[in-house]
This record gives structure tokens, sequence and C-alpha cells, in this order.
């Protein structure tokens, strides 16, 4: 059975060529040529034998997403649906900025099986994973739309990047790689939703790849009702995979945190939020809620946002609000759907 070339790693790439009897460096070769220079063909691969590019063709067949949709944000941002070979739909965000940074904000799966109620993409549960080359794709696809290299990723999109993590730390390495992409470790940011194996295993990775965890309530009874896809994930083995990594890498990691009106904002929820967070390396990201449509859950206000975060600081606890962007072409966290929305129904 043939498996499209973007579903391998770089490892597994030159495993093939191994396998094939082949140089390792044709591999080099072959990636070069869909990563740094975005061929849509082998027939483009010029310096590989044609040989070779034939037998790929057929068993490694090599797809390249189109752009259906684009929009442009009065920030400048944009946001683009991406249409896979066998019709899967992404969604995926270039975000400008004038300080020399270009992010694109991937997704790692099309849709999310996680059902946050407070998010748009968890509302129509998941299509399928992405392959690594996939993930790639959305950067490739910004970074020729805007005409600029892009700088930094956050995979912060669609999907949980750890229920598909082999796929995405594969993607990261192919962003990350010097003949490839070329984009920093520390600027490429993966954010879970908390998944303590995927948080143990990437501890363990060689990359300063950058972990975020969106953690929206520090009680667990908040967290179990506004994120049921990880009730089996509890705070305090969370905190533990936490602190593990920070030991074990020096690095600092962060958490998003979304205030809700009436349900994660109370002074409660800010003490408990402090005492998680104590002695913890981490900052806390205070994100203004991104309304979805037909949502019962309303941001507070910028005022509140401003003395959670001054009260946090206070604590020894850095934390920032970070201002969103691309919410009015429901680019901005949380708002990336490519299908119809489920009805919301109202938290039990
Ligand atoms: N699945 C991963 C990454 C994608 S979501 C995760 O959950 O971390 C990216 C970020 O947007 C997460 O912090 C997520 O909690 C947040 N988010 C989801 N819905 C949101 C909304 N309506 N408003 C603001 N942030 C939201
Ligand atoms: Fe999935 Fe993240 Fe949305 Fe939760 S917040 S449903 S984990 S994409």
């Amino acid at each position: 059975m043939s498996e499209p070339i973007k579903s391998y790693s770089i490892a597994s790439v030159e495993g093939i060529m191994r396998n094939a009897g082949l140089s390792v460096f044709r591999a080099e070769q072959i990636l070069t040529w869909i990563y740094a220079k975005a061929a849509r063909s082998y027939n483009d691969m010029t310096n590989i034998p044609k040989v070779i590019r034939e037998q790929f063709a057929l068993a490694f067949p090599l797809h390249t997403p189109e752009i259906t949709t684009k929009q442009t944000s009065v920030d400048g941002s944009r946001k683009y649906l991406l249409k896979y070979y066998d019709d899967t739909l992404v969604e995926t965000v270039g975000l400008p900025s004038n300080d020399g940074r270009f992010t694109v904000c991937a997704s790692s799966q099309s849709g999310c099986s996680m059902g946050c109620e407070f998010c748009a993409t968890g509302k129509n549960g998941l299509t399928r994973s992405l392959m690594p080359g996939e993930i790639v794709d959305q950067v490739l696809a910004v970074q020729k739309d805007f005409g600029e290299r892009v700088t930094n990723v956050v995979v912060m999109g669609q999907g949980e990047p750890f229920a598909n993590y082999d796929a995405t730390l594969a993607a990261l390495r192919i962003m990350n790689h010097p003949k490839l992409l070329n984009i920093g470790a520390r600027h490429i940011t993966v954010s879970t939703c908390g998944i303590v194996k995927g948080i143990e295993r990437f501890t363990e990775e060689p990359e300063q790849f950058t972990l975020a965890v969106s953690l929206h309530a520090a009680r667990q009874e908040v967290r179990d009702k506004l994120m049921p896809g990880v009730k089996n994930q509890r705070l305090g083995t969370l905190r533990q995979a936490l602190e593990r990594y920070s030991n074990a890498t020096g690095r600092r990691f962060s958490f998003e945190y979304a205030l809700m009106d009436g349900i994660n904002d109370s002074k409660e929820d800010l003490e408990s939020l402090i005492t998680y967070c104590r002695r913890m390396l981490c900052h806390v990201n205070l994100i203004p809620l991104n309304e979805v449509e037909g949502s019962p859950f309303k941001p507070v206000s910028p005022q509140l946002m401003g003395i959670w975060r001054d009260q946090l600081e206070a604590a020894g606890i850095p934390a920032s609000t970070r201002r969103s962007r691309g919410s009015d072409i429901a680019g901005a966290c949380g708002q990336l759907a490519s299908a119809p929305l489920r009805v919301w129904q109202k938290m039990g």
C-alpha cells in the first residue's frame, strides 16, 4: 500500500532510503525539495534520478493542500481554510507583527476529541489526526501567501497535539531542521490541554521546544466541568509531571488561563491558581475568552484581567494578559472550526 510521503518523519525517510539500498543523502535531497522548496511534484526534483522519482511517486505520493478560503483581519492576521488530499479541512492562522516576528498558529488535528466546553474546535469532535507533513504544510502555505519567512510557530490551532504526539514531534523536527524550515526550537510552542503522558515524553525530547499548558482552572471540580476530556488527568498528577519537566529541562513553561465570567474568575479560583503555581517554573498567560457563536461563556472585563495579573505577580508568579488577535475573522484561540457548530450545551 502506498503511504503519502508526508506521513513520514525525517528519520523514516532516511530509513526508506536505506532499505531501498540508496544513499541517505537522497533523503535530505527529497526532504529539501518538499519542505524547503515546497515542491508540488516529484518531477520538480531535478537533481534526483528519474527512476527514483518515478518509484517514489508511486510508493509515496506527494500531496499539497489547497487554500480554499482566506480571511484577513483588521489587525493584519489571516485565517486560511486548507483542504488536504482526502478533503479533510483544517484552519491555520498567520500572525504578522511589527517586532520582526512572524508567527503561524498551526493545527495538529482536524477537529478535536477532547470536548472542552468553551472551544469551538472541541464542539465538532475529531475528524482525523494530521500527518507530520500536513502540519508543516500549514506553515508553508502561510509563508507563501505572505511572501515572508515564518519565524515562530505555535501549535495552538485545532486539535490536541499530544493526542497526535508522534506526528506532531516529527513535524516540529522538520520545522526546526536547519536545511528545512530552520525555525529555532525555542520559537516553536506546543500547547496541550494537559495530557500527562505527553508531557512526560516531551520532557525527554532533546530539542528545546517550548511547552504551554491549558489550565483554565486550578480547582478540580471547575476544571472537570470545563474540560471533561482531561478529567482523568488530575491536577495533582499534572503538577508532578510539570515539576519534573522543569527540573529535567531547566525550562519555564506557560499556563493558559481564559477567564470566563462567573465560571473560573472568583477569588477562590485566583487563590487556587496562586497555590497551584507556587514554586513552579511557570508563567501564567491570561487569555481573554473569545466568544464562540452560541456559547454560554462570556469574557471578563479587562480590569479583572489586570487585577488577576497584578495579584499573580504580587505572589511572585510571572503573569501577562495576552491580547487576542483575529477575533473578527473567528481566527482567535478556540474559534477555529471548519464544520458547522453543534448546539452548545449548558454546563451541568
Ligand atoms: N488543544 C490544545 C491546543 C489548541 S487550543 C490546548 O487545548 O491547549 C489553543 C488554546 O486556545 C488553548 O489554550 C485553549 O484552551 C484556548 N482556547 C480554546 N477555546 C478558547 C476560547 N473560546 N477563548 C480563548 N481561548 C480558547
Ligand atoms: Fe481540543 Fe484544545 Fe479545544 Fe480543548 S481547547 S477542545 S483540547 S483544541
